[in-house]
């Protein structure tokens, strides 16, 4: 993958055996993703942005409209597996601390903490509740499925719920499913552990998803629906 800046948006650029060029534009940041067949050349690529340039700012617009940029003070939302938590900021102590009381989050920070160091105290806490219930998850599903997963980790993607090593049995997951219900965390998880006995989306690997969760599809539906 390589990144083009073309009117100043940067663009990955991903080179397939695919016929025709496929753009794409994702939450929660608006990335844009452009897929072309192998040997397209770079002229052709940056035409092809500017003439759909209005497009991906429509598109990045309604993105922001939906996923609004946090600044982390009081009164604002920060979801939950699915729940929204309002957010109280005391400002104290000299680290940062988060701790959650029935549907309020209280973030301890000290006073003159920047809105980038409040979130990655909150990430840090949405982090470890994912954490806990991917663990039981993988574990639960990887033993009913019957394959074993030899590492997972949490990583923050632009583009995906997760992915899958199917040589190393190794799963990542988007600490973004921190903040979706754990239904559809639970969909991820399970598409992933298939993917460690069918590498690619094909016909047995959805045979593998609908055998254990028969109602998938709505739980992928609703995974990509803005939860704010
Ligand atoms: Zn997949």
């Amino acid at each position: 993958m390589k990144e083009r800046i073309i009117e100043g948006i940067p663009v990955q650029v991903v080179r397939k055996r695919i016929r025709s060029m496929n753009l794409s534009v994702h939450p929660p940041e608006g990335t844009v993703r452009l897929s072309v067949p192998l040997r397209t050349p770079n002229q052709v690529i940056d035409r092809f942005v500017l003439e759909h340039i209005h497009w991906i700012r429509v598109q990045q617009a309604k993105i922001r409209m939906a996923y609004p940029q946090h600044q982390y003070t009081s009164g604002e939302h920060v979801y939950s597996f699915g729940t929204p938590l309002e957010l109280l900021v005391q400002e104290t102590g000299k680290r940062g601390s988060v701790q959650r009381t029935g549907d309020v989050l209280i973030l301890s920070a000290p006073k003159d903490s920047t809105p980038e160091q409040r979130k990655a105290w909150i990430e840090g806490w949405q982090r470890a509740q994912l954490h806990e219930q991917a663990e039981y998850l993988l574990t639960k599903w990887a033993d009913c499925i019957g394959v074993e997963v030899r590492e997972w980790h949490i990583k923050r993607m632009r583009t995906k719920w997760g992915t899958c090593n199917y040589t190393a049995h190794r799963i990542w997951l988007s600490l973004a499913l921190a903040e979706k219900p754990l239904p559809c965390i639970e969909y991820v998880v399970v598409h992933e552990l298939c993917h460690l006995l069918e590498a690619s989306h094909n016909a047995r690997f959805w045979a593998c998803v609908e055998r254990y969760l028969p109602d998938w599809r709505e739980r992928k539906q609703r995974l990509n629906e803005p939860v704010r």
